[in-house]
């Protein structure tokens, strides 16, 4: 289960809300039964259920646990926002690969109509769902996902990454696999600290060659990710496990 750092004081954590619910409700949970809680950030601990209340499950630490389920290379993944409930799957799947962020964003052809309005309602599930596919996956850290950028703004972030892949379908020369190797190598090589990857991936309709153009002026590689075209739900996924698998984290 995760908590927020507040919740996680000294070895002590109280959970609450639907985590408490399933819990008390649905394990059945009983005085002495074991718990894994993770603050999501830096601590985790086998727990000890000593006390449940209306709504609240209260735990003490048997014995803290190691972080070790992290993926050293850090990637994230930027989407263009797809139609229906794909972002969902894309939050769902890669969390459980090991994605440690999701930046949605806008396009060029980007569908669907952005309403700043119900932002805060698709943002809030989409957390959710991260938090639950983080959990199902025995993650120690929930990915975050961040608010939809512009593509001004998502160009603009592309510094803050130690690489950045745009994957373009009509992309000539680099494959994926030629960029990714290298990468991995040095990044796992070199760096005390994990190397971070931003994964590029477009709408429905694909980038246009102007976007390109401006990714790769603002840092970003062009890469094809093979000869077959894939749904804007999966290019993202693929390439992630692209990437773990070179870098040694895919078992
Ligand atoms: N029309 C389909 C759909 O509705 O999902 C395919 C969309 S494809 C154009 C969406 C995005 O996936 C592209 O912008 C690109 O980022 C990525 N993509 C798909 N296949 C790819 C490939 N072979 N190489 C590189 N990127 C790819």
């Amino acid at each position: 289960y995760f908590v927020t750092p507040a919740q996680f004081e000294g070895d002590r954590v109280e959970i609450t809300g639907d985590d408490a619910r399933h819990i008390a409700k649905v394990m059945r949970g009983r005085l002495g039964d074991k718990l894994i809680v993770s603050d999501g950030v830096s601590r985790e601990a086998l727990m000890e259920i000593e006390r449940i209340d209306a709504g609240s499950v209260f735990a003490v630490v048997i014995e803290p646990m190691e972080m070790s389920q992290e993926p050293r290379l850090q990637v994230s993944i930027a989407q263009s926002l797809p139609k229906g409930d794909k972002m969902e799957t894309v939050i769902q799947k890669c969390t459980e690969i090991g994605a440690v962020s999701f930046v949605p964003f806008l396009s060029e052809r980007t569908i669907v109509q952005y309403d700043a309005k119900k932002e805060g309602k698709r943002l809030e599930r989409w957390r959710k769902i991260a938090k639950e596919a983080a959990e199902q996956a025995h993650r120690n850290r929930i990915p975050s996902v961040e608010q939809p950028l512009t593509w001004k703004n998502l160009l603009a972030a592309f510094s803050g990454y130690d690489a950045v892949y745009f994957c373009y379908e009509k992309e000539q020369g680099s494959q994926l696999r030629d960029v990714l190797k290298p990468f991995a190598e040095q990044a796992l090589r070199e760096s005390a600290k994990p190397a971070s990857l931003l994964l590029v991936v477009g709408p429905e309709g694909g980038f246009t060659e102007e976007e390109c153009r401006a990714a790769e002026a603002a840092g970003a590689v062009a890469v094809g990710l093979g000869r077959r075209i894939l749904r804007c739900e999966t290019a993202g996924m693929t390439a992630l496990a692209c990437a773990l698998y070179e870098s040694g984290e895919m078992g």
